[in-house]
């Protein structure tokens, strides 16, 4: 492990390494916030990962990383861009982003501008860093912008809450929330049934929860929506692209590609829309989901998938803490999630969970999602997933403020998710 820097906020000088707690390695100040992401999934795998490795290295063309902009830089330049199947991965720059994104992304900087006491100074602290959104400046803890930026606590603070108050983090008027509501969008699942249950396909501005068993299809509904989130709106899509968190290792482009050729789609494309991040550890997950804040306006995301939410507490929490411990972790979490959902009413937050076929003492019936209470009440919608006949699967509403429960059938079939 390199030597630890001592921190200086008023001695800040670019370029100067420091112990970054969240990582556990060192990083270079006023860049390593983009950094971050890369240090974690490609630095020096931890204990719970070497457990792990062999599982991960049979998904090893999958586990890049993707949040990053080219001018993220790469260190060692030892990143193959092309992968097993010969498909690029994903290099997104400036050409490849339409003009409206790109005007999209001078609009949160002008955002971040606008903050009080935001002179030209510590805008460029702030960009440098990566904090080019009130979403990633209101999202980030204090001593991540401290560290990164070099700016002091007390102006930290100050821009933290002005952010929130710009974002109408609090309360509001139930005028604004029927205003958020009245912008809600729904994306298609690919099966009419389901999509019916669901009041016309899964909405934004919530977090919706597909529950199940090993094998009820979860996975395989992520990778369709990552796909449909791209059609247009008359076809039952957002015209968005999509945001992956991959805890378990099951993201395959290869059923995106089977998903997308399946609608007459350019699967290159697709591919290149949906924006990946592996989540090896609960850390990970944690960052990757606040990370997530700045990139929702920069590159048009419509859907953010959590696959799956919980695994990661539960396996590592057993030796690390106590179970209160572990559900205020998981809350916060949600919270993040929430808060994405809510400011972003044309968002689809999705996650999936799994169910206990034997249940213990945490998990009291079979009907009941990993997590406990802390995610029954953080998702808005909940969706129970079964097997039927063969390639039959069974989903129900099970928890959700303004639909009927009811049953859906659908079929996991090569071309995707389709009627049952
Ligand atoms: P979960 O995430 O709930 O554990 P998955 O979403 O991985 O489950 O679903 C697994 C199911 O999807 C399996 O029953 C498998 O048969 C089906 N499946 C996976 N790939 C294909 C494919 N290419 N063609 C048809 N069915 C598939
Ligand atoms: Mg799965």
């Amino acid at each position: 492990m390199a030597k630890v820097v001592e921190m200086n906020n008023d001695g800040f000088v670019e370029g100067e390494e420091y112990y970054c707690p969240e990582c556990k390695r060192n990083h270079t100040k006023g860049k390593i916030y983009k950094d971050h992401l890369k240090y974690i999934l490609n630095g020096v795998p931890s204990e719970d990962e070497q457990i792990t490795a062999e599982f991960e290295d049979a998904n090893e063309e999958y586990d890049t990383l993707e949040l990053e902009d080219e001018s993220y830089g790469n260190d060692d330049g030892s990143e193959d861009d092309i992968n097993e199947d010969g498909i690029d991965e994903q290099e997104i720059n400036d050409e490849d982003i339409d003009e409206s994104i790109i005007d999209d992304r001078d609009s949160c900087i002008n955002d971040v501008k606008s903050l009080p006491g935001v002179g030209e100074a510590t805008l460029t602290k702030l960009i440098k860093s990566g904090f080019n959104s009130l979403e990633a400046i209101a999202y980030t803890p204090p001593s991540i912008i401290i560290n990164e930026s070099g700016l002091g606590e007390k102006t930290t603070a100050k821009l933290i809450k002005a952010s929130m108050e710009k974002l109408k983090i609090g309360f509001k008027s139930a005028e604004d929330v029927w205003e958020h509501r009245k912008n809600i969008a729904r994306i298609t699942t690919g099966s009419p049934e389901l999509d019916e249950i669901l009041g016309g396909g899964v909405e934004t501005g919530s977090i919706i929860e597909f529950f199940g068993e090993f094998r009820t299809g979860k996975t395989q509904i992520m990778h369709q929506l990552c796909v449909n989130v791209q059609l247009p709106k008359e076809l039952g899509g957002l015209e968005g692209n999509a945001l992956y968190i991959d805890t378990e290792g099951t993201f395959r482009p290869e059923r995106i590609i089977q998903m997308a050729e399946s609608l007459d789609l350019d699967a290159k494309k697709v591919l290149k829309n949906i924006i990946f991040g592996r989540a090896y550890n609960s850390d990970h997950q944690i960052i990757l989901v606040k990370e997530a804040a700045n990139l929702i306006k920069e590159r048009n995301i419509k859907l953010i998938i959590v696959d799956s939410l919980i695994g990661h507490f539960r396996s590592e929490y057993i030796g690390r803490g106590t179970l209160a411990n572990r559900q205020q972790t998981i809350n916060q979490h949600i919270h993040d999630l929430l808060r994405l959902a809510d400011i972003h009413s044309d968002l689809a937050v999705i996650v999936t969970n799994q169910v206990q076929a034997k249940p213990d003492v945490f998990y009291g019936n079979p009907l009941q999602a990993a997590g406990g209470n802390v995610v029954a009440h953080g998702s808005t919608i909940r969706i129970y997933l079964r097997k039927g006949k063969g390639v039959q699967r069974v989903a129900k509403i099970v928890d959700a403020p303004n639909l009927p429960e009811g049953e859906a059938v659908f079929s996991i079939t090569e071309e995707g998710i389709k009627e049952g």
